[in-house]
Formats: structure tokens, C-alpha cells, sequence
């Protein structure tokens, strides 16, 4: 498998989509979601311009990022509990799932004693799928300037997940609604926040036409996860 090939793929598509809407390439970031591949697969991913990766789960990024090259930049995407927030804010450069105001005060408290200040993107739960996390739009609404008021924590923008489909074409409307959601916040804090976290291997050309600035790539980039991470310990 060539993740090579498959990053000069990716852009491509970026760019093509991109053009269709006249976006700047150069305005959308590719992540490569490494969860549950090897550091190897990491290096690879490195070698061929990807210099931001993200992770699921903190006790895999814990054990896999000492053994990835230093010049790799990692990015929490997955549920973060609260007892995990202390390992998140030493390993992430970015949390990308806050989705409560508990949560977000307990990183702020985690900051604070490690004298950082951390980037975030909010979660949304757009489409109301009971499987998923992230904030139902009036809830963000109602806790997005208590949240951006913390001192250690700055708010970049939003992120979502749309619902699986194997017609990337219908969740059209969850990333407009990202989009609109975050001019609504812009107006709350009265300041711009450029990242939108949209996009994943099934559908990441339709939320770049939408305006995603990130898109999370893993299958499109890596191939097929491996059923177990090699780096996963027993819990
Ligand atoms: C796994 C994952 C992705 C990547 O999914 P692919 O379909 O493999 O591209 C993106 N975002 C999040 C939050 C994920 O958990």
C-alpha cells in the first residue's frame, strides 16, 4: 500500500474541490487520522507532507506518539473523558471534541497547572444521531461564551462528524449547517474562528465545497484500519 501515492490522491481531490467553489487549496489542511495504525504507518504519512494526525483514544496516542518523529503534530478527535483531560493536554496540540462546559472547565483546570493554554474546536452533534457525541446546536449556542471565556482555552471553530451514507451528496446540509453555526458564534464572541473540522474519507469533497478548513482522513490514507492497534495495552 502506498500512502504516498494515496496523499498526492487526496490533494488532488482537495484541490478539485476546491476549484469548483473557488477556494484557495492552500486553505484546507489534511489530517491523517492514524488511529490504530502503526508509527510506521505515521513515518509514511510524514514523509509524504502530512504533518498533522489525529487520535482517538488518549491511551493509544499516549503509547504511540514517543515512537513517531517529533515533527509530527498531533490532534484529539475522539470523546474525551474528564479523567483523561491531564494526559490530553500534555500530548494534543488541539482538542477537537469538546462537547460540555464540565468538560472544557476541567481541561481549562488541567491548563492552568501545566501553565499551557490549549487550542479547541467544539463538537457538534448536527444531525441528532443518538450514537454520536457533541453538542445539539441550541446547547451550543446556549454554553459557547462560558466556554470561550475560560482563560487557558482558545476556541479555533467547530467540528462534526456527518452520518455514515454512501451518498456523500445528502449530508450536504450538515456541513452548511457547521458553516452557519459557526457565523453564529463569530457573532456571540465577536471575533473570527477559522476551523472547520468537516470532512472524512467518504465525504470530505462535499464539506470542502461547504467550507471545511480540516478534513480527517483515515481509510483514504492508510487503507483499511487494522481490527487492534499495534500499540493498544490491555485496560
Ligand atoms: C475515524 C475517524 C475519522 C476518519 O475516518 P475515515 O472514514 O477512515 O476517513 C475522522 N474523524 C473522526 C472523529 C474519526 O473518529
Amino acid at each position: 500500500m502506498d500512502i504516498a501515492a494515496h496523499v498526492a490522491s487526496l490533494r488532488a481531490r482537495i484541490a478539485t474541490a476546491c476549484n469548483r467553489v473557488g477556494r484557495d487549496p492552500a486553505s484546507v489542511t489534511l489530517m491523517g487520522v492514524s488511529k490504530k495504525q502503526s508509527p510506521e504507518a505515521v513515518r509514511a504519512a510524514l514523509d509524504a507532507g502530512v504533518t498533522c494526525f489525529g487520535e482517538n483514544r488518549v491511551q493509544e496516542a499516549k503509547a504511540k506518539i514517543p515512537l513517531c518523529p517529533g515533527r509530527a503534530r498531533w490532534q484529539m478527535i475522539g470523546h474525551l473523558q474528564s479523567n483523561k483531560c491531564r494526559d490530553a493536554v500534555a500530548l494534543f496540540s488541539m482538542v477537537q471534541c469538546v462537547d460540555s462546559l464540565v468538560l472544557a472547565q476541567e481541561l481549562n483546570r488541567q491548563c492552568e497547572k501545566a501553565a499551557k493554554t490549549l487550542p479547541i474546536l467544539l463538537e457538534v452533534n448536527v444531525a441528532g444521531e443518538a450514537s454520536k457525541f457533541g453538542y445539539r446546536p441550541p446547547a451550543l449556542l446556549s454554553e459557547f461564551k462560558a466556554v470561550a471565556a475560560l482563560p487557558r482555552l482558545e476556541v479555533h471553530g467547530l467540528m462534526t462528524i456527518a452520518p455514515y451514507t454512501p451518498t456523500p451528496e445528502r449530508v450536504r446540509p450538515v456541513f452548511r449547517c457547521l458553516r452557519e453555526l459557526r457565523t453564529e458564534c463569530e457573532q456571540l464572541l465577536g471575533a473570527p474562528l477559522p476551523v472547520l473540522s468537516m470532512g472524512m474519507s467518504g465525504d470530505f469533497e462535499v464539506a470542502v465545497e461547504e467550507g471545511a478548513t480540516l478534513v480527517r482522513i483515515g481509510t483514504a490514507l492508510f487503507g483499511e484500519r487494522p481490527k487492534k492497534a499495534e500499540t493498544e495495552t490491555e485496560t
